[in-house]
């Protein structure tokens, strides 16, 4: 059997960035992924293909707390689901750090402080050449250093947007981008700004995914491995059940297994609570690392919306993410709990709404899908999701993957879609319409849409309230470690990637010190 002193289990946000940040210590690193390379071809960029076929997305089959199939947007490959997010690399704010009170409830507090996070965040910028610009969002937190790289530049029709926010007393700012765009020098620009980027595999590898940023980089150590089509099905502990010994992967219909001084788990949120579920053995009854039964619950996905809204005039925007909203983070003058963050969502284009539900356009029988295309402004609205302890991952003896999950905090969805949609005539925007689109979740079941899940194995002070430490180990397990977005314990209204990032180079700094005593 193989031996390493680190086997990292999933190479998305957070094992892909770990991997990246071990590499260097020349510790023999092994990464599994069950997923394969994410080739690179034409289909990368057509939308039919992406958006209408699936082509990317795999196909699992996950079952709702009333037992009925659906398919989940999740992406097995190299990278993860980095390989075909939208690249808005935000920090939680400040406050998110902090307990926060919602219309619905309580948002928990994180066991650490923005503080300590705060430098990881500014090595993650730096890792994944972060565009943007700071003091433009009042409600951004406190930084040790400008992005990396200039914000990217709105195209003519968003910068009116900006600019009758701004007219209109909002504060809109230029959005944290992870594309690999040099607007000084055009001709050498890895990133051509194209309209195929959010929900699309980057054909010139010019995101700032996790595996060109992440596995690639790493595997260029001598010491790191990756093995591809290499699912984890179980990890194995000793007789005590007090350390992991064994990964055991299941490949071309046998079993392999690997023994790693530390294990890393990092499939994702849902996957990772279902391979620690899985791995119950005697001194683990209730699943490895659950003797807190948290293992799967505080499931969390964002309560987004993907809106249009038609513009008088049309847009020609190519590249739309530039731009962000956080006016109603914290709340509005009428609402005095947070709403969330409004941003932009990657240009429609009509073969899209091919991809989406038949019928939405009935909201505007007088548009056709083309016009309807060419007029549209995309928004991404978010608020957040709150952990609850029924919201759910469960498996049962066959490995069948149960998501039982109830939307939280649905007022304050209601009130910024509202707040959107009363700004629209002000913004030379037809102000009837703001039709809801479901193109970047892919699934007209919602919970099918899993793009941001997170919190099924949230990290804490107290072993009988979550599953992992402050330095994401297992309470129970003295050399099991999880760092993907599962170790949230709120998720606030912001993408998660760029946290999921900070939080394994944090880890890994940790793993660092502990690999060297
Ligand atoms: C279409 C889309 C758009 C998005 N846009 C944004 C955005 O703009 N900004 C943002 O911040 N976030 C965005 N996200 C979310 C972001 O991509 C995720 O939050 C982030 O990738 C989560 O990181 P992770 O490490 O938890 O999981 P992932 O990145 O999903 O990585 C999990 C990895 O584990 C592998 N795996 C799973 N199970 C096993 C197993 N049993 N054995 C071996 N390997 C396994 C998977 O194949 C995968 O490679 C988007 C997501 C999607 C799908
Ligand atoms: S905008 Fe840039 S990073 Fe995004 S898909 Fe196009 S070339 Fe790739």
């Amino acid at each position: 059997m193989d031996t390493y002193d680190v086997i990292i289990i999933g190479t998305g946000a957070g094992g892909g960035t770990l991997a990246r940040h071990l590499a260097p210590s020349g510790k023999r690193i092994l990464l599994l992924e069950r997923g394969d390379w994410l080739p690179r071809e034409f289909e990368n960029w057509n939308t039919e293909a992406v958006f209408v076929d699936n082509r990317y997305v795999s196909p699992d089959t996950w079952y709702d707390r009333d037992g009925k199939p659906f398919q989940p947007g999740v992406h097995y490959v190299v990278g993860g689901a980095t390989k075909l997010y939208g690249a808005a690399l935000y920090r939680l704010r400040k406050e998110d750090f902090g307990e926060l009170r919602h219309h619905d409830g309580i948002s928990p507090a994180w066991p650490i402080s923005y503080e300590e996070l705060e430098p990881y965040y500014t090595l993650a910028e730096q890792r994944y050449q972060v565009h943007g610009a700071r003091g433009e969002d009042p409600t951004e937190p406190p930084s040790s250093a400008p992005y990396p790289h200039p914000a990217v530049s709105h195209e003519p029709r968003i910068q009116q947007l900006a600019d009758d926010l701004a007219a209109n007393g909002h504060q809109p700012f230029h959005a944290p981008c992870g594309i690999m765009l040099d607007e000084s020098n055009p001709l050498f620009s890895t990133c051509i700004r194209c309209a195929t980027c959010d929900g699309f595999p980057c054909l010139v590898h010019a995101k700032s995914d996790a595996e060109v940023l992440g596995v690639r980089p790493a595997l260029e150590h001598d010491n790191v491995t990756l093995q591809t089509n290499a699912k984890v099905v179980r990890i194995d502990t000793n007789e005590a059940g007090t350390a992991v010994t064994e990964v055991v992967v299941e490949r071309d219909g046998g079993e392999e297994r690997f023994d790693g001084g530390i294990v890393v788990v990092a499939c994702g949120a849902a996957n990772t609570a279902k391979l620690l579920l899985q791995s119950a053995n005697d001194k683990h009854p209730n699943g490895l690392a659950n003797g807190s039964d948290q293992v799967g619950r505080n499931y969390m996905f964002h309560d987004s919306t993907a809106v249009l809204a038609l513009s008088r005039e049309e847009n020609l925007t190519a590249y739309q993410k530039t731009l962000g909203l956080n006016d109603f983070y914290f709340g509005a003058d009428d609402f005095e709990y947070p709403l969330g963050n409004v941003q932009m969502v990657g240009k429609s284009t009509a073969p899209m709404f091919r991809g989406e539900r038949p019928g939405e356009t009935k909201l505007a029988p007088e548009w056709t899908l083309d016009r309807m295309a060419k007029h549209a402004i995309d928004f991404w609205l978010s608020t957040e999701d709150l952990p609850h302890s029924d919201n759910r991952v469960t498996v049962d003896r066959d490995g069948k993957l149960t998501l039982s999950y109830t939307e939280t905090n649905l007022e304050a969805k209601k009130q910024l879609y509202a707040k959107v949609k009363s700004m629209l005539g002000k913004l030379d925007m037809n102000p009837d319409h703001l039709i809801h689109r479901f193109a970047y979740m892919k699934n007209d079941i919602p919970i099918g849409g899993c793009a941001h899940q997170a919190g099924t194995a949230r990290f804490g002070t107290d072993p009988g309230a979550s599953v992992l430490d402050t330095n994401c180990k297992a309470h129970e397990v003295d050399n099991l470690y999880v760092v993907d977005t599962s170790i949230f314990p709120s998720i606030g209204a912001v993408n998660p990637a760029l946290t999921a990032m900070a939080n394994a180079l944090r880890v890994g700094d940790h793993l660092l010190e502990r690999l060297a005593a």
